[in-house]
């Protein structure tokens, strides 16, 4: 790298000029060096130059530091070197001095909105899976110009303003003289055509709201607050741009006995007290039916049996969770007189209760 020029020297003024010598020395060497009309090689490189030497010295605590210091002191004072003089590089000090003159900006194709819809499902519907018909609203391109906007029949004519162009050129007053640039078509706004007999459906737009009826494919295994991507069942996008997908959020109802615990499924089974103490066979409500079930006898509350594969499908995976079925054991809160007369010939045969074993 070429040594860096003095700030006073780039300017062209003497070490003691004032503000407005240096602003003034800026504002000639700016507009002579501006790339928007100086197309010799370098001239960017001198532009640049010229504006770190500006920044510096129209700041009279860097004009200082620079003045004890020289370059080394700018730069291990402030840090930085020219990119981050407050601009974030070429095109922002093109901009901040002109206005953002290069800009054309022809409509480019955009991509349709996302939707995001809700739907309830029942613990069955989550379990095993389920086709559901959704309503929607959603933007789409009109039915009746197929997204033109004209008149069927008609067709758009080229801009007048643009001769189809989409750009026109302007001329700017700036204070570093007359510019003149490119600017996006005001008229058709950079599309090069004009619509002169809109549809009368959708008024020129190309687009109209639906009401949609969407079959949702849901799948085994599904749990509260899943959801569902069907890609590109969104908005449509403008300008030949891709459709938004729909995304589907998943509430499950809760079921009337079981609980779900990941891919397991929890059941509480109430026994009486002859059940537990002697031993039965039960019927125990599964997802598929109703199961048989063992019960030893001695058997206390809180004891746990696992039925396998009796839960939850896994979702997009083979197998499924379990069932765990606790006991629960139901004291009777009534008796007639001969349960009572029982009850009591039985208390008199047992020993009192002892604390129970840690696991049941
Ligand atoms: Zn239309
Ligand atoms: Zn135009």
């Amino acid at each position: 790298m070429p040594a860096k020029r003095d700030y006073y020297e780039v300017l062209g003024v003497g070490k003691n000029a004032t503000n407005e010598e240096i602003k003034k020395a800026f504002r000639k060497l700016a507009f002579k060096h501006h790339p928007d009309h100086n197309r010799e090689d370098g001239a960017e490189d001198k532009f640049k130059e010229v504006n770190e030497a500006y920044e510096v010295l129209s700041d009279p605590d860097k004009r200082a530091v620079y003045d004890h210091y020289g370059h080394g002191g700018t730069e291990g004072v402030f840090g930085r070197g020219f990119e981050d003089f407050g601009f974030g590089g070429f095109g922002d000090i093109f901009d901040a001095f002109f206005g953002g003159m290069s800009t054309t900006t022809r409509q480019a194709p955009r991509r349709g909105a996302d939707l995001h819809y809700k739907t309830a499902i029942t613990f069955e519907e989550a379990t095993f899976g389920c086709e559901k018909e959704i309503e929607i609203l959603r933007t789409e391109y009109c039915s009746l110009c197929q997204g033109i906007g004209c008149k069927p029949g008609s067709q758009p004519s080229r801009c007048p303003n643009c001769n189809g162009t989409g750009e026109v050129r302007q001329a700017r007053q700036t204070i570093f003289g007359r510019f003149s640039n490119t600017i996006t078509c005001p008229q058709c706004h950079g599309e090069g055509r004009i619509i002169t007999e809109p549809c009368p459906h959708c008024r020129g737009t190309g687009m109209e709201k639906r009401q949609r009826s969407i079959l949702v494919r849901i799948p085994a295994g599904v749990d509260d607050g899943s959801q569902m991507r069907l890609s590109g069942e969104g908005e449509a996008g403008l300008k030949g741009g891709s459709s938004g997908n729909l995304y589907i959020t998943l509430s499950v109802l809760p079921h009337e006995f079981f609980i779900r615990d990941g891919d397991n499924i929890l059941y509480e089974l109430p026994i009486n007290f002859a059940q537990a103490a002697l031993g039965a066979e039960v019927e125990v409500p599964t997802l598929d039916g109703k199961t048989k079930l063992k019960i030893p006898s001695g058997s206390q509350t809180g004891k746990v049996f696992r039925l396998k594969a009796q839960g939850i499908p896994r979702l997009h995976r083979s197998g499924r969770g379990d069932q765990l079925v606790t006991l629960f054991v139901v004291t009777p809160e009534s008796l007639t007189k001969e349960q009572r007369r029982l009850f009591q010939e039985l208390a008199n045969s047992l020993s009192p209760a002892k604390k129970r074993p840690e696991k049941p």
